[in-house]
């Protein structure tokens, strides 16, 4: 009966920087996590990329918002408003009849029983009627290509926006998990601290994340990998006058040391706590490297040297979980930790 099967599927990797979805085997919406709402009638003027573009330049009409700020819902229904947006935005053909919508959402690891059904809630209310949620980390797994149901334990590191979750997985199972709200935006926000106050330059949030992208640097030696010094545009944090700053890897290297310190304790204290047998794995097989943060450069090379695992940075590190979540959307019968 195909003419009436018109249950929309889609994967969907609600995340706290971006929101990607999968539907009919292929990525059709890439958007940062933000939405722009009208103050007066609380409607949405804007999602995604032009709702970040309106980020910190809004006025008292339109507020933009990350809904997802720190790691889990901040904000329920801007969260509610932006999935309708975004899930909006996949054109499925069907528009005599609104589909029913099957879903599977990728969800921190982290989250307690509260945050998953506010994330259950939000889909239910943009029209998810057959909603299934998966832990990221999972799903990142899945994503990477592991074999989860092995016998076999494999830690997955996947460096966010708002948080960093740090998971070992073996038997279709979470083995252990350790979720830290520390990440890229904290990252960003050293380096806007570190203009303001070494080169006396206010920048925005966007301009900071626009520095970590061409000048980030995990390590202050990067030799042959070196990017070029970064030229940097803003006002004089005292005088208002324009102001024109070269910035090199090295320095922020320096300014962002402190919070990949954090990052790389947690990943200790993670193998700490695993059982031997799987960390004999772990050495084996290597240790996991995704989210957006697994760009960052030499990370991958600080991690080896610092923790003596090798260490693998998935291919695609910004769609790992939402490839996974496809798969899992189309193995529902299949994967037990997928939950309803
Ligand atoms: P989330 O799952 O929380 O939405 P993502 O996995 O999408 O997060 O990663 C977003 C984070 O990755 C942001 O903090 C972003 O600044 C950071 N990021 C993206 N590209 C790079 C890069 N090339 N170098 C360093 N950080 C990056
Ligand atoms: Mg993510």
């Amino acid at each position: 009966m195909g003419f009436f099967n018109l249950t929309k599927e889609i994967a969907m990797d609600l995340g706290t920087a971006n929101t990607v979805i999968i539907y009919d085997d292929k990525i059709v919406v890439d958007q940062p996590s933000y939405v722009a709402i009208n103050r007066d009638t609380n409607q949405m003027e804007a999602v995604g990329e032009k709702a970040k573009e309106m980020y910190e330049k809004t006025n008292e009409r339109i507020k933009s918002v990350r809904p997802l700020r720190d790691g889990v819902i901040a904000d329920f229904s801007a969260c509610e408003m932006m999935m309708r947006g975004l899930i909006k935005m996949v054109q499925t053909g069907h528009h005599l009849f609104s589909p029913s919508l099957r879903m599977v959402i990728g969800v921190p690891s982290g989250s307690t029983e509260v945050e998953l059904r506010a994330v259950r809630d939000s889909a239910e209310h943009a029209d998810g009627r057959d909603v299934y949620l998966i832990f990221e980390p999972m799903a990142a797994a899945v994503g990477i290509g592991i074999d989860v149901e092995a016998a076999q334990g494999n830690m997955i590191v996947d460096i966010g926006g708002g948080s960093t979750e740090i998971a070992v997985i073996s038997l279709g199972g979470i083995v252990s998990n350790n979720s830290i709200r520390v990440a890229g935006d904290e990252i960003t926000a050293d380096i806007q601290n570190y203009m303001s106050q070494q080169h006396n330059v206010k920048v925005s949030e966007r301009m900071a994340e626009r520095i970590k992208k061409n000048v980030g640097s995990a390590l202050t030696d990067l030799s042959d990998e070196a990017p070029e010094d970064y030229i940097v545009c803003g006002p004089n944090r005292v005088s208002a006058l324009p102001m024109r700053v070269p910035v090199c890897y090295q320095e922020i290297a320096k300014c962002i040391d402190g919070t990949i310190r954090k990052i790389e304790d947690a990943v200790l204290s993670a193998l700490e706590n695993t059982p031997p047998e799987l960390y004999a794995d772990i050495v084996e097989n290597g240790i996991y490297l995704t989210g957006g943060g697994a760009l960052l450069r030499g990370l991958d090379k600080r991690l080896q040297t610092k923790i003596g695992i090798p260490i693998h940075i998935a291919d695609d590190p910004l769609h790992s979980v939402v490839k996974g979540t496809g798969i899992a959307l189309k193995n529902i019968g299949r994967f037990s930790f997928l939950m309803r």
